[in-house]
């Protein structure tokens, strides 16, 4: 079996959140399961040096982007068994950041256009080519309209995974003939037209085999009018080609016997390192040291679709009402940052706001604290929260997309339960739950430890979701 896989990020070489995750550890475990996968990213100018100086250049040759003769370099690097292979044209990559530039159409066009043009110059045909998200989705739509000819590319299958579809690469109808030089036959509703404009992610969708999203619950979400972003229509079109394959975490890196970000190592057997991460913690973000007071975190982005406005409206009430701690990792919208970074002012020693994107910070608080916060409006899978449990720390979850199918809610009943979560997109729910939360961790300390070590034993490895691609791999090329 072999596959192309297709992303704008993959860590280690670039991460800006959940996708540059899972490009980096599927395609690893893929690769552990037999498949041969290879991975093309862009030659964004920002990776790290120490991989600057492992890549070597492969081939270089032209891309026509509409009129344009565009130069485009494949260099080339093995890391941990996995091929990647990386599109360099400084023009489009050597940029202070991956996303958000006015030009984002036609440098993920021409990456497209790059990727399809590498197969063959490279001598690597795969069975599959699997894309992500908008900025490769019109890989399949290329394949289909632009390359049909090309007879080395006729058996290839095509799947697209949606990891968050509120991104979606709409642009002016002109770039069909000024970047990718097709006609306007795709220029319709079962191709990439929406509304008077071309949406790349609805063209991945329509021209994909199969289109997979990162949870159950959001495979069925996104086919409504309240989380289809608009595209209901077209995934409820093609809703026999849809499966929710809830995404895994990197078993080697969040594993807390061994994770090298933290100072102090444990297990599920012997939870007193976690204590002394607890300490550090405090002690780093100038908190209170105190074992006792209920420590909660949080690690995200800081926008509405994290919810951090209900976080914003509650903080300050939840503060003044019960003895706790809160702190938050992130970066995003100024409002949010501000507002974070004025309760840090006004509780020095209970609220603290780390305004940064800090992975080893990210990693002590998985780790050090009791309860991790993450109330996001709607969520695809959302990694941080698997994360948690797997340090023993109780997340408080609104229950949506992939939080809804990772997060087993406590039963006060029964005890069963991974984590505390609510149903009603609001501040007073939100704060309700934090409530019973604090009360369990207070007066139940039996139940809490229960909780903590079912937590631990959830299997979030990417053994089982690997799995599921590669069936569906395997069930497209012996169709
Ligand atoms: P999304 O992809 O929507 O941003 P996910 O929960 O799927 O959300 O993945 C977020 C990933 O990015 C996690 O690995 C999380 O730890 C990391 N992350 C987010 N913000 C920060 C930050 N400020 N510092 C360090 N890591 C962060």
């Amino acid at each position: 079996m072999k596959v192309l896989f297709a992303s704008s990020e993959a860590a280690p070489f670039f991460k800006t959140g959940g996708l540059g995750d899972v490009a980096y550890a599927l395609p690893k475990e893929l690769v552990k399961q037999g498949v041969d996968i290879r991975v093309v990213l862009p030659y964004y100018s920002t990776m790290p040096e120490r991989y600057k100086e492992q890549v070597e250049e492969l081939i270089s040759f032209r891309v026509q982007v509409g009129w344009k003769t565009m130069y485009c370099g494949i260099k080339t690097l093995v890391l941990e068994g996995i091929t990647y292979y990386f599109i360099d044209n400084k023009t489009y990559f050597d940029r202070s950041s991956f996303y958000g530039q006015l030009d984002d159409g036609e440098r993920f066009g021409f990456f497209s256009l790059a990727i399809c043009e590498m197969m063959e110059k490279i001598d690597f045909i795969p069975d599959v080519v699997h894309v992500n998200d908008w900025h490769t989705a019109m890989v399949p739509v290329l394949l289909v309209d632009k390359y049909h000819w090309v007879q080395a590319y006729k058996d290839i299958r095509k799947v697209i995974t949606i990891h968050n579809i509120r991104f979606q690469g709409i642009f002016d109808p002109v770039v069909l003939s000024s970047i990718f030089g097709t006609g306007m036959n795709i220029y319709h509703e079962a191709g990439v037209k929406y509304y008077e404009n071309v949406n790349f992610l609805k063209g991945g969708i329509n021209f994909s085999d199969v289109v997979t999203t990162v949870s159950p619950s959001y495979a069925n979400e996104i086919q409504t009018p309240e989380f289809g972003e608009g595209l209901e229509g077209t995934l409820r079109y093609n809703s026999s080609k849809i499966r929710g394959i809830i995404n895994g975490i990197d078993y080697d890196i969040n594993n807390p016997e061994t994770d090298p970000k933290l100072l102090y190592h444990f297990s599920s057997d012997d939870l007193s390192g976690k204590a002394k991460n607890k300490a550090a913690l405090q002690e780093r973000l100038g908190l209170e040291v105190n074992p006792d007071i209920p420590l909660i975190t949080s690690v995200g982005r800081l926008t509405d679709q994290k919810g951090y406005q209900l976080v914003q409206e509650k903080a300050e009430e939840l503060l003044n009402s019960r003895d706790v701690q809160i702190a938050i990792l992130g970066t995003g919208e100024a409002e949010y940052e501000n507002s974070f970074r004025y309760f840090a002012s006004e509780y020095p020693d209970r609220f603290s706001a780390v305004i940064d994107f800090d992975i080893t910070l990210a990693q002590l608080m998985y780790a050090g604290s009791d309860l991790f916060l993450m109330p996001s409006a709607f969520e695809p899978c959302g990694l941080s929260q698997m994360i948690s449990l797997r340090y023993g720390t109780l997340p408080i979850v609104h229950e949506t997309g992939g939080l809804k199918d990772t997060v087993v809610p406590y039963n006060a009943y029964t005890g069963e339960g991974t984590g505390f979560t609510f149903m009603d997109f609001s501040g007073y729910a939100l704060l309700g739950t934090i409530y019973r939360a604090l009360d369990v961790y207070e007066n139940q300390p039996k139940a809490w430890a229960a909780m903590v070590q079912t937590a631990m034993e959830q299997d979030f490895s990417w053994k089982e979701p690997a799995k599921d691609y590669l069936e569906i791999y395997e069930s497209l090329v012996n169709e």
